[in-house]
């Protein structure tokens, strides 16, 4: 843990001037904003980069905080605010466990993976590093009536995160006031070395409705949609277990297959795989290998949507249909969707999953009791910016 650093994320702002909502958790693209920083946070832990992620957050958000952070794959701890930003820092700083921190202001949706490896690189090299950018406008400074020249190449604006050596920015916490900005700025008060690192564009600071209006356009102009789409039949027969979306259901037929023949998991699968572009269970999982013989499909299904995940997409909805004669399922309809459902918890925050059951009319081959068959369709998104 010493080697890598902790990422503390502030979302504990009251962010009244955008009004309504904390602007931190205001749904941008399906997702709370706070949790696009989580999200590179996470990806900064996958690299090797991150240890660990310090949410800080408003008192009684805990449980809304924890359905979001059981996606990611980093250790999540989550923090208290204050009642001033200082205040909050104090706990987040408090809280971690590594030898280096990245300050982060969740108000700061759009950061940059690679920025924040430069700003961790910088920090374990000088003790502290920030992100800066220079002013594309002209500047002139103003006080009291009395206008004066100031230099834009003189001046820059200072971003998030900010990285530090924890033991020297400890020191430097106890001794100020709460009344600071940011962090970095005790370092240079102090005259200690900091690490100018560029910063980017993007890592605005969504602050008016215009950030706002902008972070809404910039994410739709980011944004693919795919539709995908999955299909399955599997033969009823005596002397098999009936298994249907993870529920084993009591039935003198069963459905034939190599693995456990649970035809709902496997057409979600395809429906996510192909929506994904990663092909299909039968290549992914073949019949030919022993190790899927008897498998529990929802296994190969959460397999599916962690690869689909793994690849940048978000699920958006599944929608199933299964079209059976017998035996009658309209009863186990909640049970079969809450199964499937709990298969999702790591993808998808909310339930995102609709399941409908028909019957074969006493027509065809489902009609007569022969088979099942299901079909699939699934919505995912990916945003990249
Ligand atoms: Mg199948």
């Amino acid at each position: 843990m010493s080697d890598l650093a902790s990422f503390i994320i502030m979302a504990a702002g009251s962010g009244s001037r955008l009004g309504g909502t904390p602007k931190q958790f205001r749904d941008l693209g399906g997702m709370p904003m706070w949790f696009w920083s989580a999200r590179t946070a996470d990806h900064l832990f996958k690299r090797g980069a991150v240890g660990e992620i310090v949410l800080v957050i408003p008192a009684g958000c805990e449980n809304e905080i924890a359905r979001w952070a059981d996606q990611l794959c980093a250790p999540v701890k989550i923090v208290r605010g204050g009642s001033v930003r200082a205040e909050s820092v104090d706990n987040g700083v408090r809280e971690s466990r590594s030898d280096h921190l990245m300050i982060h202001d969740a108000a700061r949706p759009f950061i940059d993976i690679d920025l924040c490896e430069r700003l961790i690189a910088a920090a374990f090299e000088v003790g502290a590093s920030v992100p800066i950018l220079p002013s594309v406008d002209s500047l002139r400074a103003i006080s009291d009536g009395i206008s004066t020249p100031a230099d834009r190449n003189k001046i820059f604006r200072k971003q998030t995160p900010q990285c530090f050596n924890k033991k020297k920015l400890v020191d430097l916490l106890s001794a100020s006031s709460t009344d600071r900005t940011d962090e970095i700025s005790l370092f240079e008060e102090a005259g200690l070395p900091v690490e100018y690192v560029i910063g980017s564009e993007s890592a605005f600071k969504i602050t008016t409705d215009f950030d706002w209006r902008t972070a809404l356009g910039l994410v739709a102009a980011s944004s693919e949609t795919r539709v995908g789409y999955g299909w399955d039949v599997h033969e009823l027969v005596p002397g098999r277990r009936l298994v249907l979306g993870g529920v084993e259901i009591e039935s003198p037929l069963g459905l034939l297959g190599h693995s456990d023949a649970d035809l709902i998991c496997h057409a979600v699968s395809d429906a996510l795989l192909g929506a994904a572009g990663l092909g299909d269970i039968g290549t992914l999982f073949p019949a030919s290998d022993e190790r899927f013989k008897n498998a529990d499909s929802t296994k190969l299904m959460e397999e599916s949507a962690a690869l689909v995940a793994a690849d940048g997409w978000r699920i958006v909805w599944i929608d199933a249909t299964l079209i059976a004669q017998i035996p009658r399922l309209g009863d186990l309809i909640p049970m079969m969707r809450t199964s499937l459902s709990r298969h999702f918890t790591k993808f998808a925050a909310e339930d995102k999953l609709n399941l409908k059951v028909k019957s074969g009319e006493h027509v065809g081959s489902v009609g007569r009791g022969e088979c099942m068959i299901c079909s699939v369709a699934v919505t995912i998104e990916r945003c990249r910016i």
